[in-house]
């Protein structure tokens, strides 16, 4: 019989009760660190005090009351991320999908309203991630996504992601639209587009007219150690596709786009129901209060130095399980041996969350909070896990 939940998840048999800043508690009090959040999403960790103050004010005022309205906790939230970023416009929504759904409509519709209609393709990569809608899985193109969903929406060129550049270079065509790229690819394996390639992707956008779309879904909000991804290659997007951290655990996601880009999108040609509700763009700026402050972002960096070293060393300590680190900032995999679902199962029994990712790769996405002290304990606890991994 089809369990009461539609059985799309393999899940793990964890069940979280409540949770503090980095850790996760069963009922039963066993404590769990959350080097996941929830999938890059946790940013300032569980039940953080001013998120709790802001969404519960906000809750006991108004939560809903759709885009017909103006609403203020939503010209705020977009005042501030155009202050800064590249952004001279924001759409919200609910979730990353629906910022893909958006950042794909935008682009075709600038092309058509400049009188190039023809101009309707996305260059994509290999390994990529930007959701589950039936135009984010088009623009993946992975096969573990897209089979027995057909028709596949059309218009979406799928590029190698090693040697991104040459090949976009080559792809360039009259019904050339965009690129849509991650910064660092999450779901991919914490793979880092290095920084002359962004800008050689920027630059390739220039030469042809292109729109250079970036999804920051999972690298944005402050979790390379930088606002957003991009801002280390010193290049900015025409349009950005932000979710994840920017709700700290709400709901909410966000296109952030030039005005010039954003041209198309007049009166009528888009629409949420719920998106840049008062109680998620409430919360949204309270996180943005925190990450976007230079002084944190300073001590993300800080951290994020001192987790990497260690974790060279786990590496070093532990060779028949771990092979190498990667990622940028508090966005980090490490690249396992045994089969990375072992090594997060053991990180279970070890009390201790993380996340696999393809290319054999546990990722390592904590608040962006986390503390020197759970920076060592969370080596002790993976050093744990990898110990019983070859004991047993
Ligand atoms: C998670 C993710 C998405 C999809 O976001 P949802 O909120 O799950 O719809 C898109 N792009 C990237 C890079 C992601 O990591």
């Amino acid at each position: 019989m089809i369990p009461s939940v539609l059985p799309t998840y393999n899940r793990a048999p964890l069940e979280f009760e409540r949770g503090e800043g980095a850790w996760l508690i069963e009922k039963d009090g066993r404590r769990f660190l959350d080097l996941g959040a929830g999938i890059a999403v946790n940013a300032l960790g569980h039940a953080h005090p001013d998120l709790v103050a802001t969404i519960s004010d906000q809750a006991s005022k108004l939560w809903h009351v759709s885009n017909l309205y103006k609403i203020p906790q939503q010209e705020a939230l977009a005042n501030r991320l155009v202050d800064l970023t590249f952004a001279d416009t924001v759409f919200f929504t609910n979730s990353g999908t629906e910022a893909c759904e958006l950042a794909v409509k935008m682009a075709r519709k600038y092309f058509y309203e400049k009188g190039e209609p023809e101009k309707v393709d996305i260059m994509t990569f290999d390994g990529s991630f930007h959701g589950r809608s039936s135009a984010a899985i088009a623009a993946s193109g992975a096969e573990k996504m897209v089979k027995g969903f057909g028709p596949v929406l059309p218009g979406f060129v799928h590029l190698p992601w090693e040697n991104a550049v040459e090949a976009a270079k080559a792809a360039v065509t009259d019904t050339t639209a965009a690129i849509l790229i991650e910064p660092i690819q999450g779901e991919g394996g914490i793979r880092v587009l290095p920084d002359a390639e962004l800008k050689a992707l920027r630059d390739l956008c220039d030469t042809h007219g292109l729109l250079l779309i970036l999804d920051e879904v999972q690298c944005g909000v402050g979790r390379t150690g930088r606002l957003f991804a991009h801002e280390w290659a010193g290049i900015t997007p025409d349009i950005m596709m932000v979710a994840k951290g920017i709700g700290g655990g709400f709901p909410l996601g966000a296109v952030l786009a030039t005005e010039e880009a954003a041209s198309g999108m007049v009166a009528g040609t888009h629409g949420s129901t719920y998106g840049g509700n008062p109680l998620g763009c409430a919360v949204g700026l309270t996180v943005l209060n925190h990450v976007g402050d230079p002084d944190f972002l300073a001590d993300v960096n800080r951290r994020a130095g001192l987790f990497r070293q260690r974790l060279e060393g786990l590496v070093a300590d532990h060779p028949e399980v771990f092979e190498s680190v990667r990622g940028t900032g508090l966005m980090l995999g490490l690249k396992c041996k045994p089969p990375a679902g072992e090594v997060v199962a053991a990180g279970y029994a070890a009390g201790v969350i993380t996340v696999p990712a393809a290319d054999n790769i546990i990722r390592l996405i904590p608040p962006l909070n986390l503390t020197e002290d759970e920076i060592g304990e969370a080596i002790a606890r993976l050093g744990a896990a990898a110990t019983a991994l070859t004991a047993g």
